[in-house]
């Protein structure tokens, strides 16, 4: 996935002030990558840009795609992050300038750690499955590791998660003491849950993680908040647990983590930490430098970046701060 975001949306608040835990609903917005897909951003949010590492939250899908052309990501570079990769449906094939060739498929975890850097593609294979729907996350990788090797990783051995009414995977780190072989660089979580119709269900999550539920199916009452399709209802700091109920049926991704204290330059595919870092990058991708080196088949196409913005980029906290 690939980020210019220059619209961010508005935001509903709620119970700022009570001394209860907050409980911030924030609405996807739509943003089109390239002509082909359309997608839902849920992070950054305007306000909350980060839920522990987890910068960058993309829901596409589903749509059937049995006629067009699917994924159409051409190749393009990213720094300082890692992506992951979780379809609910379909199948997406992910190439990198690693030389990793993969599968993209339901159940299966696949975490590109871009570091100092790295190019990949990700494209709907010729066979591709009728619907396809999923979902794209970005982690922000801390100072220690963000300038490390580039490297990709596949999951196909993801814990289950069971609950009355319940299932699902624990993707990153653990969620209901149950724990994924995938961890995050800094502590962190996601779990993907299916709650049939009439769930009511409790999480056990660690209280010094801040976490969000996104709603990817139906529609889920999480804690005190209604919750539909494309919203994330930001949960802070300082709970045990997350309750989710669901009259007809739903599924969210569960992310969590340990509040990310440095502030970042998000812009395009890059995550840096000053405006000259950024255009840097950009630079070197402009000159196809060995920092960004091709994907393993060549003559597919590549994306190129757009110009840096004439106001410079500021580095930014995890968070707004609210009036
Ligand atoms: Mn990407």
């Amino acid at each position: 996935m690939s980020d210019l975001d220059t619209r961010p949306p508005e935001l509903a608040l709620r119970s700022l002030d009570t001394g209860a835990p907050e409980e911030l609903l924030l609405t996807a917005r739509r943003v089109y990558l390239g002509k082909a897909t359309e997608v839902a951003r849920a992070l950054p949010d305007r306000s909350i840009r980060m839920i522990g590492a987890w910068c960058f939250l993309d829901h596409y899908g589903p749509e059937d795609v049995a006629d067009g052309p699917g994924m159409r990501v051409w190749a393009h570079p990213h720094t300082g992050l890692q992506t992951v990769s979780w379809l609910l449906a379909g199948e997406i094939e992910h190439r990198d300038s690693l030389g990793s060739q993969a599968r993209v498929r339901p159940g299966e975890l696949n975490v590109m750690t871009a570091g100092r850097g790295i190019v990949h593609s990700e494209l709907s294979p010729p066979d591709k499955p009728p619907v396809m729907h999923g979902l794209q996350l970005w982690v922000a990788l801390p100072e220690a590791d963000r300038d490390g090797p580039p490297r990709f990783e596949t999951f196909t051995d993801l814990p289950p998660l069971s609950l009355p009414g319940a299932r699902g995977q624990v993707l990153v780190g653990a969620v209901d003491g149950v724990t994924s072989p995938a961890q995050g660089r800094t502590p962190l979580c996601a779990a993907d849950v299916v709650l049939d119709a009439g769930a009511d269900v409790t999480l056990r999550v660690d209280p010094d993680f801040e976490h969000g539920v996104f709603v990817a199916e139906g529609a889920v009452q999480v804690e005190g908040t209604a919750t539909a399709v494309d919203q994330l209802l930001y949960l802070g700091t300082g709970r045990r647990q997350v309750r989710l109920r669901s009259a007809g049926g739903g599924r969210v991704l569960l992310l969590g983590g340990q509040p990310f204290e440095e502030e970042v330059v998000m812009w395009w595919n890059f995550l840096g930490r000053s405006h000259a870092e950024v255009a840097a990058y950009r630079e070197a991708w402009e000159r196809r430098e060995d920092r960004f080196p091709p994907v393993v088949e060549r003559g597919e196409r590549v994306m190129e970046a757009p110009p840096m913005p004439t106001v410079p980029l500021k580095p930014r906290p995890r968070r707004r701060v609210l009036p």
